[in-house]
């Protein structure tokens, strides 16, 4: 019988484009079966760029010093959040690197000036703190945590983390802990990065389905030309053809697969995937994702916030109009409200 795992593993290594016709279809219409049809935005705020870790692939990794750092003051946050408000999105995201310098209290504080101030949904995306950071955050009223566990190869983990002593181990235990604190949770990976083998990547997908995530971020792997791993010269097609292509039909591969197996969860056309493809957003749209996270990140702050190099960080002027467009182009709607994960199995 043919196990979940070799449909990922045959569709991920599948080139037939009247197959891959196919496949993109199919994660359509369950997409269209099993969430709202309306596409829900979520406004990111990248409120600090500072960050302690040493991730080989992000241009904010500490070691980085071409970066000049920023961290966002609240009033400007809260600006942000109005905008959010203002264009009728449902909720916001509070990114940044781990900046532990940015006490627990002081993101506690914005959580609660906004959820006071809007009927916004906020998520947040600082990455990995002690829990009882979390359990604050969530008790101002904090509704989700984002925190990609990458790549399920420990071996490729340790390799991309090189300073990091907790591991992916830890990285999936958070999850563990968020949700047990009440948080939708989303985690996800970076498709392509150097060393990935397909098995590893159809594992990642497995991993999204045993989580129960409700939101799940999948983007190409982006060199960035001031880290370590962005310098490697590394041959993307390996002759024994195992290596994973950071390629954006190997992205758009891997999003349309993760709607198959993760029917109800939200999945955002990433700003890496719409950076690698061409009318991204629209493409997106069309293989299962139902969310897009516009950046209302202050232009000046934007550009600054280098994860890796995006031609549209430097010119997201218009970027709200840009993805109304594509919305619309897909036959879609804008959705009102927070836009939580949809539970139609659990509705029996
Ligand atoms: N500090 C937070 C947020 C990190 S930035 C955290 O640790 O969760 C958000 C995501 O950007 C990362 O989780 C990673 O998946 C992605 N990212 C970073 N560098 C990238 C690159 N060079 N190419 C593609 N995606 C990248």
């Amino acid at each position: 019988m043919r196990t979940k795992k070799d449909m990922i593993g045959s569709w991920l290594l599948e080139d037939n484009r009247h197959h891959l016709e196919s496949l993109w279809k199919q994660a359509d219409d369950i997409r269209r079966e099993s969430t709202e049809s309306a596409v829900h935005l979520r406004g990111l705020i990248e409120f600090s760029n500072e960050c302690v870790r040493s991730c080989t692939y992000c241009g904010l990794r500490c070691q980085n010093r071409c970066l000049p750092r920023y961290r966002m003051t609240l009033p400007h946050i809260m600006a942000c959040a109005e905008i959010a408000h203002a264009k009728g999105y449902g909720s916001v995201v509070l990114q940044s690197g781990e900046d532990q310098r940015v006490s627990a209290e002081w993101i506690g504080e914005i959580i609660r000036q906004i959820k006071d101030t809007y009927p916004l949904a906020v998520t947040l995306s600082v990455g990995e703190r002690p829990v009882e950071d979390y359990r604050l955050w969530r008790e101002k009223g904090a509704d989700r945590y984002l925190l990609r566990f990458e790549t399920s190869d420990d071996t490729l983990y340790r390799r991309l983390h090189p300073h990091d002593r907790s591991g992916l181990r830890r990285r999936i235990e958070l999850l563990h802990v968020l949700r047990a604190l009440g948080y939708e949770i989303g985690s996800g990976n970076i498709v392509g990065l150097p060393g990935q083998s397909f098995m590893s990547l159809a594992e990642d997908i497995l991993i999204f389905s045993s989580l129960d995530l409700d939101m799940i971020g999948i983007g190409p792997y982006i060199p960035h030309p001031d880290t370590p791993l962005g310098r490697e010269d590394i041959d993307f097609c390996q002759k024994d053809n195992r290596q994973v292509p950071n390629s954006d039909i190997m992205a758009r591969k891997v999003l349309a697969i993760t709607r198959l197996v993760c029917p109800e969860a939200n999945i955002p056309v990433t700003t890496a995937f719409a950076t690698a493809n061409t009318n991204g957003y629209e493409i997106g749209l069309h293989t299962g994702a139902n969310v897009i996270m516009p950046a209302l990140t202050p232009p000046d702050y934007r550009k600054l916030y280098d994860i890796y190099p995006s031609p549209a960080r430097k010119m997201e002027e218009g970027v709200h109009e840009r993805i109304m467009t594509a919305i619309y182009a897909a036959g879609r709607k804008p959705g009102c409200g927070p836009g939580n994960r949809s539970r139609k199995s659990a509705v029996q």
